[in-house]
């Protein structure tokens, strides 16, 4: 007997490339939740990914809802890996609780979306996603999947559409279906605006700022002409289309877990002026590596 042996992992031999499924790599899908969406988990279980090569992990805050969303979760998780069929199931799942406060705002669409609320908000955001990054990263995590509890809708290839791009970082582009009361029928929206192409203008704005100002995207008062990849979809446009971006939103976010391991992560605080996944965007470009968007290539975001 003895101590155990050593367990090695030559990282040399996790592979991340353009076909993840024939080379066997490992996603680690990644979600910070605040609700418990049952269309979440319907379309996570959808994607037609090989379960068995994935990993769940989820982040929750330690309030009421945060509490009921944990329930709701785990209730779903249970009918998956012990009761569902095997194909479902996945490789494992880990949940973690947050232990530092959420922002004091209320979840409300409106309110969550104030000018005045973004920075406190954001930050805590950017915690969130660090804690589960660096709890869950392992050595043979090939890909990391940012999803957030509310897409309800994408690809079942998602995985597979993202990754034979062979990008660092890539993002799709973040909608959002409605009822337009005028045409009296479903329509679509954009949803994120974080993946973006600097502008000259915001560049200007940035330099006269003091140390701790962010920037923030979609806010009239504060224009700053970037280029906005929820305005760049198309009708019919072709969904390979791929443009270097700038600042990425963490809606749906697929990144190579070596642009991680190098040590990009989302600042909860101003680095050059901007926060948590436009913050990781501009660290990992520091770093060397490119993220890229697809403005044809869509997720929905819940309409509340
Ligand atoms: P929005 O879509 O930009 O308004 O941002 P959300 O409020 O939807 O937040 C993004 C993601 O983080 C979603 O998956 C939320 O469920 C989750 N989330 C929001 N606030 C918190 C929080 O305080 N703690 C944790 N762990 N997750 C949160
Ligand atoms: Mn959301």
């Amino acid at each position: 007997t003895g101590p155990p042996p050593v367990i090695r992992y030559n990282l040399n031999n996790v592979t991340i490339t353009t076909n993840p499924i024939e080379n066997q790599e490992h996603v680690l899908i990644l979600t910070p939740m605040s609700r418990f969406y049952q269309p979440y988990w319907d379309n996570l279980l959808r994607l037609n990914y090989p379960h068995e090569l994935i990993t769940l992990g989820f982040i929750l805050p330690k309030t009421k809802e945060g509490n009921a969303a944990t329930a709701a979760l785990q209730q779903q998780i249970q009918k998956t890996q012990k009761r569902g069929p095997e194909k479902d199931r996945f490789k494992s799942i880990i949940i973690l609780r947050q232990d530092f406060d959420p922002a004091i705002i209320s979840q409300d669409e409106k309110e969550r979306h104030k000018m005045s609320n973004q920075k406190a908000r954001r930050a805590v955001m950017a915690k969130a996603r660090n804690s589960l990054l660096f709890t869950t990263l392992g050595p043979a995590t090939s890909w990391v999947l940012w999803l957030d509890a509310d897409i309800v809708e994408s690809p079942v290839t998602l995985i597979q559409d993202l990754a034979k791009h062979n990008k660092d970082i890539i993002v799709p582009n973040c909608f959002q279906r409605y009822y337009d009361d005028k045409k009296k029928k479903m329509d679509e929206r954009p949803y994120d605006y974080n993946s973006w192409q600097d502008s000259d203008i915001a560049m200007q704005m940035a330099s006269k700022m003091g140390p701790d100002d962010i920037l923030l995207e979609g806010y009239p008062e504060m224009a700053t002409y970037r280029t906005l990849m929820a305005h760049l979809a198309t009708d019919g446009g072709d969904k390979n289309l791929a443009i270097p971006l700038d600042g990425v939103g963490g809606t749906a976010l697929l990144v190579k877990a070596d642009v991680h391991r190098d040590g990009a992560m989302f600042p909860p605080f101003a680095f050059y002026h901007l926060i948590e996944t436009e913050g990781f965007a501009k660290m990992a470009k520091r770093l060397g590596w490119q993220p890229y968007g697809l403005p044809n290539y869509k997720v929905y975001h819940y309409n509340e």
